[in-house]
């Protein structure tokens, strides 16, 4: 099929941040959209196993790898018309908080820096500094691999770090647009180069992570009592309770949690899924013996574990 490119026993390693995951059985990647619609009509109507991934960046795939089809759809065009802004499911997400800065469009210069693409960022709802991406999303398109499908920003159900996609995986994202606001180039410039510069002081670029690996908590959820000074835009970092179970800086095989940041796991190098689904279980045994609460992940799990 024209405009696909076909990856036969690619090593997921090669399409994670943590630079950890077996062999999946194929790899097509396109930015083609008739071209992935046809492969995914191919999938679907043969039962294929498939699963579609963006830059990898949230991702923790199995040292066993993915018996099956990894999708990954590229197409990166991003467009505007006055403050609407149309961009493709495979942009990368920095791409559009600077196209969408140097015109003056507000809304997206909180998310400067956080790695990926724009559909798996609408997928997981990525947010920082106390915006996420779905206060900017009008309509998203998507496909089920039969028909395409147009929500509006009711219709995706976005929550923290959750959006009607995470409970639909068949979904998939296509493109989206974006209802910007007016707002002045230079100060939006200054306030997503100051993110930048103070994210990757806590996220070294090189560093094979997935961010946060554990999401934090809604104040409202929590059954216990904390300390007001935790709590930040009506949520308590999940860091707070890693941090009094001994998180920081424990290790098993190539995997550490960081040294200055309790939710922050990485490979080291040589580790492995299986010793990072070990030490996450770990500190979640941990939170719910000491907290009786329940740890969730933010990162997405990838074939068999
Ligand atoms: C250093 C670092 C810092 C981070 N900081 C933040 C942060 O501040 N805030 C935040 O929210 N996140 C953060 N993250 C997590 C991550 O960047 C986001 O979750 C990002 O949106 C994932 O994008 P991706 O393209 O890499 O997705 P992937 O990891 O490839 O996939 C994530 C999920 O999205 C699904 N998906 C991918 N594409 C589509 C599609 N087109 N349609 C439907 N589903 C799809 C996949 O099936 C998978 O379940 C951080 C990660 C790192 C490594």
């Amino acid at each position: 099929m024209p405009g696909l490119r076909l990856l036969e026993d690619e090593p997921l390693s090669n399409h994670t941040r943590f630079g950890i995951g077996g062999l999946a059985r194929l790899l097509i990647e396109t930015s083609d959209p008739q071209a992935f619609d046809q492969a995914l009509q191919i999938l679907r109507a043969s039962n294929a196993l498939h699963e579609i991934i963006g830059g990898g960046t949230n991702l923790i795939v199995s040292d066993k790898g993915f018996d099956g089809v990894i999708l990954k759809y590229s197409a990166d065009a991003i467009s505007a018309a006055g403050t609407t802004v149309t961009v493709a499911a495979g942009a990368i997400l920095q791409h559009l908080v600077d196209f969408t800065v140097n015109r003056g469009l507000r809304g997206f210069e909180t998310l400067a820096g956080i790695p990926g693409w724009v559909g798996a960022a609408i997928y997981g709802n990525a947010g920082a500094y106390g915006h996420s991406i779905s206060e900017r999303v009008h309509k998203v398109t998507f496909t089920d691999g039969r028909e395409t499908g147009l929500f509006t920003n009711a219709e995706c159900e976005f929550h923290y770090r959750e959006s009607i996609f995470k409970r639909n995986k068949e979904w998939i994202i296509l493109s989206a647009e974006m209802a910007m606001l007016p707002g002045s180039r230079e100060e939006l410039i200054q306030t997503a180069a100051g993110i930048v510069k103070e994210r990757n002081a806590k996220f070294p670029p090189a560093m094979k992570c997935a961010g946060s690996i554990f999401k934090n908590f809604m104040l409202a959820d929590l059954s216990i009592e904390v300390p007001a000074k935790v709590v930040r835009e009506g949520k308590v970092p999940a860091a707070y309770f890693l941090e009094q179970v001994g998180a920081k800086g424990f290790r098993i095989g190539g995997i550490e949690v960081a040294s200055y940041h309790a939710n922050l796991i990485y490979n080291t190098g040589s580790g492995t899924a299986a010793e990072l689904c070990q030490l996450i279980d770990e500190l979640k045994h941990r939170v719910r013996q000491q907290f009786a609460i329940d740890l969730q992940e933010e990162v997405q799990y990838v074939g068999d574990f």
